[in-house]
């Protein structure tokens, strides 16, 4: 969006997006100019233009510090009116979700945090028309709210209009928080989780990011895909997945100013289209990417074993082994042939 909020929308063109982020103002700042109404019209056109529908095909973030858990009721104000106001620009611009992070109870009690992330959302609702609020599940850490799907369920529990809230669900944090979702039957599993505990018609939105750090690590670290330790399979899956056609999947990889990566890795996503967990030219792209991640997942093991191999020191107790293979299944299936 540098250059104005409507770059967005050619600069997804450019890299072959169907459907993209943006921030609605600084992320890192509390206030940002409005946008211009000159902008908004510019947005719109552009968008009729390459064929993006606001509505459905855009989903902003919103600003890292928003955290409407927050027990301070000062701060909890300010990020409430930060929040209305990325609402107000969702509209402004006709778009129709609106993702952001659930906040966190900080030292408070999490069931009143979590009451009062629905307070602010019932709020927000009855202050705007119709964006729809979109909440994305955390990595774990500390006291984030959202690290689990109970959660989530429990604010959409107390959401009054339930047709306005959804759920973005990352890959990398739902890993990162636990969930095993690295291959077809354990992703699919979790989907099914997801469903029971809070519902199939909430699912708005994928962030797809592969994980620097391993299993139940906690940490919220992207990846590029199929360097990560959830490795290429589950974006194959994913990338054949029929339910997820129809809603936003959202790459958040580093890529450092470099856009371009994107567009490589959304051809790729194209490429697994179609492809089994045995055709050879997957085997080898699933084993290349790995490799070229490997002295990374190195290092965040050693810090996750480390940290593990202390939190057990202290506690007397010991925590779960990590997975930390990644192509063992595929690889078995090609030496076979
Ligand atoms: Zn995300």
């Amino acid at each position: 969006m540098s250059g104005g909020i409507s770059k967005a929308v050619t600069n997804a063109m450019d890299i072959g997006a169907n459907s993209f982020a943006l921030f609605l103002k600084s992320p890192r700042k509390w206030v940002s100019p409005d946008i211009p109404d000159a902008e908004a019209e510019k947005f719109a056109e552009l968008c009729k233009k390459y064929g993006y529908n606001p509505r459905t095909d855009i989903l902003p973030h919103g600003s890292y510090f928003i955290n409407l858990g927050n027990p301070d009721p000062e701060k909890e104000e300010k990020a409430y009116g930060s929040f209305l106001d990325d609402l107000k620009r969702c509209e402004k611009l006709n778009i129709g979700l609106y993702n952001f992070h659930p906040g966190s109870s900080l030292d408070s009690d999490h069931g009143e945090a979590l009451e009062r992330l629905a307070k602010n959302i019932n709020k927000a609702i009855k202050e705007t028309e119709f964006v729809k609020i979109v909440i994305e599940n955390m990595a774990g850490h500390g006291n984030l709210i959202g690290s689990n799907l109970q959660d989530i369920r429990d604010v959409i529990d107390m959401v009054e209009d339930k047709s306005r809230v959804g759920v973005c669900l990352d890959t990398c944090h739902s890993f990162a928080a636990g969930y095993d979702i690295s291959d077809e039957e354990k992703f699919n599993a979790f989907l099914k989780q997801f469903d029971d505990i809070i519902g199939a018609e909430y699912l708005s939105a994928i962030h797809l990011n592969d994980s620097k750090a391993p299993l139940g690590a906690n940490r919220d670290l992207h990846q590029k895909l199929g360097y990560g330790f959830l490795g290429l399979e589950v974006f194959r899956v994913i990338a054949n997945c029929d339910r997820l056609k129809t809603i936003p999947i959202i790459l958040e990889t580093p890529v450092g100013n470099d856009d371009s990566v994107y567009g490589e890795e959304i051809k790729l996503l194209e490429w697994l289209e179609g492809r089994s967990i045995d055709d050879g030219e997957f085997v080898a792209k699933t084993e290349e990417l790995s490799k070229l991640g490997s002295k990374e997942r190195d290092e965040h093991l050693k810090k996750f074993e480390a940290k593990t191999a202390k939190s057990e020191k202290k506690t007397g107790t010991k925590k779960r082994t990590v997975k930390v293979e990644i192509t063992t299944m595929v690889s078995k299936k090609t030496k076979t042939k």
